[in-house]
């Protein structure tokens, strides 16, 4: 067992990254092989509203000698955008965590076929089909896994480029979706006896208003923390958030966002330390962490 004076040494922490079990492209175990070899010190795996990697990426993590905490990244719908929450140190056994997250990702065969609709009208055929090559769990498809489909069958370079031009707001293989409530999100992590953060919040564009709302809102449902050190960010958004978690007292998280060798530009464990300012969301979850034996 560590000791708490150990804990807060922890400075490598990655907290977000996605396996096979949603977006991702490696299992959950290579992972953590990954997570390790890059000198993680503390852990957690965030699949896309789906907690079925977590008892593999845990048994891994700690089969290497790697602390773990449990993690999701829940999809909500917040002003008409979609924001991400990120819940760390909940148990994964929890009936109303799974029952939430199995509502949460319930609609997204209906939404791909009409993703694969709007393609279609520009000549893009057959998406959906192509797209579940890529898909290892059924329940989870995504955009991630069109990107990777349309790049394959030569309409576009890169994934980044798909996004860009076929899979966003305004785009013919955009489908507005209603995902969850931000605090129903937010209640599923924290009864069971998780903390919510608010994942790389400089990504969805919202005005100082909306984001102050984002906030203030989160708070009074029970959320604690915010990323500030992501793959999502640059060091500019990192140091603007550095100061919103000071001034709203929010517990800052640290994850790579890692999806895949070849699509990623941040490597697990490969990104800036938190500010020494910071409080770090580990500290506030040492009676949660899964250490090896
Ligand atoms: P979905 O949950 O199906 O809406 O897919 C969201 C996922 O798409 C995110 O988690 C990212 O992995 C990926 N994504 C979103 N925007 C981009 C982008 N501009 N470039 C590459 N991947 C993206
Ligand atoms: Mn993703
Ligand atoms: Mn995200
Ligand atoms: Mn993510």
């Amino acid at each position: 067992m560590n000791t708490p004076l150990a804990l807060t040494n922890i400075t490598n922490a990655d907290l977000h990254c996605h396996s096979k079990v949603s977006d991702g492209t490696l299992e959950p175990e290579a992972l953590a092989a990954r997570a390790k070899a890059n000198g993680v010190e503390l852990w957690a795996l965030t699949d896309h509203d789906e907690i079925g990697g977590q008892q593999r990426a845990m048994d891994a993590a700690l089969a290497l000698g790697m602390p773990y905490l449990t993690g999701c990244e829940i999809s909500v719908t917040f002003a008409g955008k979609v924001v991400h929450i990120v819940g760390l140190g909940f148990d994964h056994h929890d009936a109303a965590m799974n029952a939430g997250l199995k509502d949460t990702r319930g609609g997204r065969t209906e939404r791909a076929k009409e993703m694969s609709d709007g393609l279609a009208k520009v000549g893009i055929k057959d998406a959906y089909e192509g797209s579940l090559k890529y898909v290892s769990n059924p329940a989870l498809i995504s955009r991630t896994h069109f990107a990777r489909f349309l790049v394959e069958a030569g309409h576009c370079s890169d994934v980044s480029d798909v996004f860009r031009r076929y899979l966003t707001e305004g785009k013919p293989g955009y489908v507005e979706h209603k995902w969850a409530k931000l605090g129903d999100a937010v209640r599923w992590i924290t009864e069971a006896q998780g903390i919510a953060v608010i994942a790389h919040p400089a990504r969805y564009g919202f005005t100082p208003t909306e984001e102050y709302a984002l906030i203030t809102e989160f708070i009074a449902h029970g959320g604690r923390g915010m990323e500030v050190v992501t793959g999502s960010h640059t060091l500019a958004d990192a140091v603007k958030y550095t100061e919103t978690a000071l001034e709203f007292d929010l517990l800052a998280s640290r994850g790579s966002d890692f999806h895949s060798p070849t699509e990623s530009h941040t490597d697990l464990g490969k990104l800036d330390f938190l500010p020494g300012r910071l409080k770090p969301v580990w500290a506030a979850l040492e009676s949660r962490i899964h250490h090896p034996a």
